[in-house]
């Protein structure tokens, strides 16, 4: 498996880079091909005024053609990538997975109990070790 490490942000709708106990996960969708043209890049649409991408806006634009997709449906079309450290068996991987957000229980240290999470989720492709991408914790 070839991973392709990104080398602008510009070219992701997505990253970031995590420490899960004693492992570690580096993630990553760079931006997907506008699925009615194929020649637009869709991204989040700017403001008209300042020019600044909304980042939270629900949707993506196609920059050629204008065509837009509902976010969490678009999102869920596109690759996720990452490089990480296994939490359990400690080996180093690289792993692919659709960029869909599951919910999962994960173990919340200050609460000390499971909790459920949305996040996308991968296999060690060493020992198995289901590894959640998790949303920030706030
Ligand atoms: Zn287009
Ligand atoms: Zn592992």
């Amino acid at each position: 498996m070839a991973i392709k490490e990104p080398e602008s942000m510009d070219d992701l709708i997505y990253f970031t880079n995590r420490t899960i106990a004693e492992g570690k996960v580096t993630a990553w969708v760079y931006k997907g091909p506008c699925p009615k043209c194929k020649k637009g890049i869709m991204g989040k649409p700017r403001d008209e005024k300042t020019g600044k991408v909304k980042i939270r806006a629900k949707e993506y634009i196609c920059s050629e053609c204008g065509h837009s997709e509902e976010k969490d449906s678009f999102e869920e079309t596109l690759i996720c990538e990452a490089k990480y450290v296994c939490p359990k068996c400690n080996k180093a991987g690289e792993a692919e997975m659709p960029f869909k957000r599951k919910n999962v229980k994960i173990f919340n240290e200050e609460k000390q109990k499971d909790v459920s999470v949305k996040a996308v989720v991968f296999d060690c492709e060493h020992c198995g070790e289901r590894i959640p991408i998790t949303k920030k914790l706030k």
